[in-house]
C-alpha cells in the first residue's frame, strides 16, 4: 500500500452527488446497499489516478470487475473496538474524498464493513464531515499518512510478511483489516520477488562488486525506477530493494544521489 493521489474531484460527481443524497434524504431512514447507486461513474478516474492498481494490495487490476470502494463503509460499518454504533456513512457515499479503487479481495472478503476507531473515539455524527473527533484505527492511502511510513516488509519462514513498522498501531491494524499477509497475496510478492526484484538486486550489486561507477549508476536508477506509484508492491519492493542491496551508504556516497525515506515512497 502506497499513498495516493486521487487528484480534483470529477465535475460529474458534483452533479451526482446533490441529486443522490437528496433522494436519500428523502427516505427518512438509514438506506440500504441497494438505495445507495451512481457512485460507479467515478471508477476510471480513480482507476487511472491509482495506476489501475487496487488501492490496498498495489496488484494491477481492470477497470471492470472491480470496486469504487468507501474509506468509511457507505452503509453498516463495524467500528470496534472504539465504537459500537453500527450505522453507515451513507452522506459521505458521493464525497470524491472517501472513494478509492479496490480489488474484490481486498474490499469484499476482507475490509468489507470494518471502520475499526481508537478506543473511546468518537463516531462521526450523520451528515458531518470527516475526521471531526473520530480517529480511525486504519490507513486512508488517500490521506496525508503515508502508508509506507507505518507497514514494513520482512523476510520470514518462506514468504515476505507485512509488519507493523515501528510497532504503529495503525500499521497492524490496515495489515489485519485489509488482509496483507493474505496467502495469494504472498505468493504473488513472492513471484514478484524472484522475476523482477532479485535480478534486478543482483544486477546492482555486481555493478558494487565490479567498482564500475557508470554502471552502478544505471543499476541504481534502475531500482529507483522500481519505486514509482505505477510499479507493482511498491511497498514491498522499497523494504526488499533496502535490505538487500550492499552497502546503500556506500552507494549514494559514490554516486552523490539518496537513496528514499519511507516518507519519500508514493
Ligand atoms: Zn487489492
Amino acid at each position: 500500500m502506497i499513498k495516493i493521489n486521487r487528484g480534483p474531484e470529477p465535475s460529474l460527481l458534483v452533479q451526482l452527488r446533490d441529486l443522490h443524497l437528496n433522494r436519500i434524504r428523502q427516505l427518512r431512514r438509514e438506506p440500504i446497499s441497494d438505495e445507495i447507486y451512481g457512485y460507479k461513474v467515478v471508477g476510471e478516474f480513480l482507476w487511472k489516478a491509482q495506476h489501475h492498481k487496487c488501492c490496498y494490495c498495489e496488484n494491477k487490476i481492470r477497470k471492470a470487475f472491480n470496486d469504487v470502494e468507501h474509506y468509511r463503509p457507505k452503509t453498516t460499518a463495524n467500528r470496534s473496538p472504539g465504537c459500537a454504533l453500527k450505522h453507515g456513512y451513507w452522506w459521505l457515499a458521493y464525497t470524491w474524498e472517501n472513494l478509492l479503487f479496490a480489488c474484490p479481495s481486498c474490499n469484499r472478503s476482507y475490509k468489507n464493513s470494518d471502520f475499526p476507531l481508537a478506543t473511546g473515539s468518537k463516531s462521526l455524527c450523520a451528515e458531518t464531515l470527516p475526521p471531526d473527533q473520530e480517529i480511525p484505527l486504519i490507513i486512508d492511502p488517500a490521506s496525508t499518512i503515508n502508508p509506507v511510513e507505518h507497514i514494513h516488509f520482512v523476510y520470514e519462514n518462506n514468504y515476505w510478511w507485512a509488519r507493523p513498522r515501528n510497532g504503529s498501531i495503525i500499521g497492524n491494524k490496515s495489515i489485519e483489516v485489509y488482509g496483507l499477509n493474505d496467502g495469494d497475496l504472498r505468493e504473488l510478492r513472492k513471484d514478484y520477488y524472484h522475476t523482477t526484484l532479485k535480478p534486478q538486486i543482483y544486477s546492482l550489486n555486481q555493478a558494487i562488486t565490479l567498482n564500475n561507477t557508470d554502471l552502478l549508476l544505471f543499476e541504481f536508477n534502475r531500482a529507483l525506477a522500481m519505486l514509482e506509484p505505477q510499479n507493482l508492491y511498491v511497498g514491498f519492493s522499497y523494504d526488499v530493494l533496502t535490505s538487500e542491496i550492499n552497502n546503500i551508504p556506500q552507494i549514494t556516497s559514490l554516486l552523490k544521489k539518496t537513496w528514499p525515506t519511507p516518507s519519500e515512497i508514493g
